[in-house]
């Protein structure tokens, strides 16, 4: 009940902002004030983006509805219920905007930042927006600076990158079938090669700086996974929609980091159908099954037994079916009573 006056108050009272494009939302979480206070304003509208941003990439967001370019969503950090927001567009402008969290005042809220950043990546990553399939290339900036800065080196064109791709799938081993598929059950030993590339930790991006994390040693220090983001790279400079599929899969498989979950999105929007005979439909749906055909838990090193895996709940809540649900529920359950009762 107390849900239902919740989502009338947002309706009936948005704010209206100044009309700002969807790529340029983070003009509308900037400050006025004295120029001595200007660091301040600086440094606390880089903690709310920051915050905005893991919101939306850990999958915090849920319910998402849209109707008449009006998008809301229940912010939902660690399974409770923090606030419904609101963002209204008008000709594909952000034009209002309304959180539950301060009813009533000028709104610079962490939930409506993380609504502007799933519609930011959207407008970035939806294949259905523009007349072809878009790979994302997200990690193509990361991996080439990566390769100026530490090999000197950089990659020019797709032929280039296509035969890098085919080097790093050999080192890494995901270049046949039976591998890959080890790689998504966690049960490959990849680690006995250990980590031979430069280390890197000095130049962290400055936008990512919550991920990856500034101690991990080596390429983790400054590719989110490592050697998958250099292979990450190289698809995206190829265009290639398929291997970007099955990497992406293998994010949300192994589920390392909370932030995985957002290549739900980002598989979703890639494989978005741009017209008929694409073929998005059929990769989704298979990479889809692929991943569910099996609980994709995640494995510690410190903790005995499967663990939850962020990503992978992400996945079940939009496209789990109830077998899949129902394996993976039952999976956790027992590892938590074997942990309880050791
Ligand atoms: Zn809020």
């Amino acid at each position: 009940m107390i849900m239902w006056h919740r989502k009338q108050t947002d309706a009936r009272k948005l704010f209206d902002v100044p009309a700002t494009k969807v790529g340029e939302f983070r003009l509308l979480f900037k400050t006025d004030g004295p120029s001595s206070e200007l660091q301040a304003r600086f440094d606390a509208e880089a903690r709310l983006l920051r915050e905005g941003r893991r919101m939306y990439e850990r999958g915090y967001l849920r319910n998402w509805r849209e109707s008449g370019g009006t998008y809301q969503a229940d912010a939902v950090p660690n399974g409770e219920m923090e606030a419904s927001a609101t963002v209204r567009t008008r000709m594909g402008k952000i034009a209002g905007m309304a959180c539950t969290c301060t009813p009533g005042e000028a709104l610079r809220c962490v939930h409506i930042c993380a609504v502007c950043f799933r519609l930011f990546y959207r407008e970035r990553y939806c294949s259905a927006l523009h007349r072809k399939t878009i790979v994302p290339y997200e990690a193509s900036g990361m991996v080439n600076r990566y390769l100026g800065n530490r090999l000197g080196t950089y990659i020019r064109d797709e032929e280039t990158a296509y035969e890098t791709a085919i080097g790093l799938e050999h080192i890494i081993g995901v270049d046949d079938e039976r591998q890959y598929e080890r790689w998504l059950e966690g049960t490959h030993f990849i680690h006995s090669m250990g980590n031979c590339l430069p280390s890197v930790e000095e130049t962290t991006d400055m936008d990512t700086d919550h991920w990856p994390d500034p101690d991990a040693p080596d390429l983790t220090a400054d590719l989110p996974h490592g050697w998958f983001t250099l292979l990450e790279g190289m698809y995206g400079k190829c265009q290639d929609k398929e291997k970007m599929a099955r990497l992406y899969a293998l994010y949300i498989a192994r589920g390392e980091l909370p932030e995985d979950a957002r290549y739900v999105d980002r598989l979703r929007w890639m494989l978005s159908t741009v017209k008929l005979n694409d073929g998005n439909a059929e990769l989704l749906q298979a990479t889809l099954r692929q991943l569910m055909a099996k609980p994709r838990v995640k494995y510690s090193y410190d903790i005995d037994g499967p663990q939850p895996n962020n990503a992978y709940e992400c996945l079940l809540r939009e496209y789990g079916t109830q077998e899949a649900i129902d394996d993976y529920c039952g999976i956790i359950e027992k590892s938590a009573d074997e942990f309880t009762h050791a």
